[in-house]
């Protein structure tokens, strides 16, 4: 387990919205981060210093705030992105697998040629809440036989156990609520 106590302070910088998508769901709101070019840049550089260095091959982001942070974290790495993408919007062919959400159901996708066997990779997406999503990807990860080095989040939903759901891979989260 590796929590990173220090970027505490980014907190300042996530949104609250309570009932959003549906009753009952605390949102928790990013864009402010996106939005403040330090706050945005301490994220993406606290990521990067933990993966300098790691002889990462790629990184595989999850549709569609995922991609926002992993599209960043992979140019600063100087490394190529993976896109993991809801049913029906990959244009070639592609391998599915399904997962539950913490509001629903969904199938992720992703192209059967993005990954070459045993090319280590790094999975990130914003939030890990229940962790059905990023377990998908995992297995999406796994079929095309890549490594995972460690799955990254900006923040974790540390009530919900996200983290058990994906023993044993290393999970690493920058802010945790
Ligand atoms: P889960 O599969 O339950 O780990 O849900 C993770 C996905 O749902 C992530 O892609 C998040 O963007 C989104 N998500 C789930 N719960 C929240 C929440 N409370 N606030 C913001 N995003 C959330």
């Amino acid at each position: 387990m590796s929590h990173d106590g220090q970027a505490e302070h980014l907190k300042r910088y996530i949104r609250d919205v309570p009932d959003f998508p549906k009753p009952g769901i605390l949102f928790r709101d990013i864009t402010p981060l996106l939005r403040d070019r330090q706050a945005f840049d301490e994220a993406i550089e606290r990521f990067a210093q933990r993966y300098r260095g790691q002889q990462l091959d790629a990184v595989v982001a999850i549709e569609s705030r995922g991609f926002v942070v992993g599209a960043a974290v992979a140019s600063r790495l100087k490394i190529g992105l993976v896109p993991v993408r809801k049913r029906g919007k990959l244009p070639h062919r592609t391998h599915q697998e399904r997962c539950t959400l913490e509001y629903g159901e969904d199938v992720l996708e992703i192209h059967q040629d993005a990954l070459a066997a045993d090319e280590r990779v790094l999975l990130m997406d914003d939030v890990l809440a229940t962790g059905g999503t990023m377990g998908a990807a995992v297995r999406l990860a796994q079929r095309l036989q890549a490594q995972v080095v460690e799955i990254a989040f900006l923040l974790e939903l540390t009530a919900l156990q996200g983290r058990q759901k994906l023993t044993p891979h290393q999970i690493f989260s920058l802010v945790q609520y």
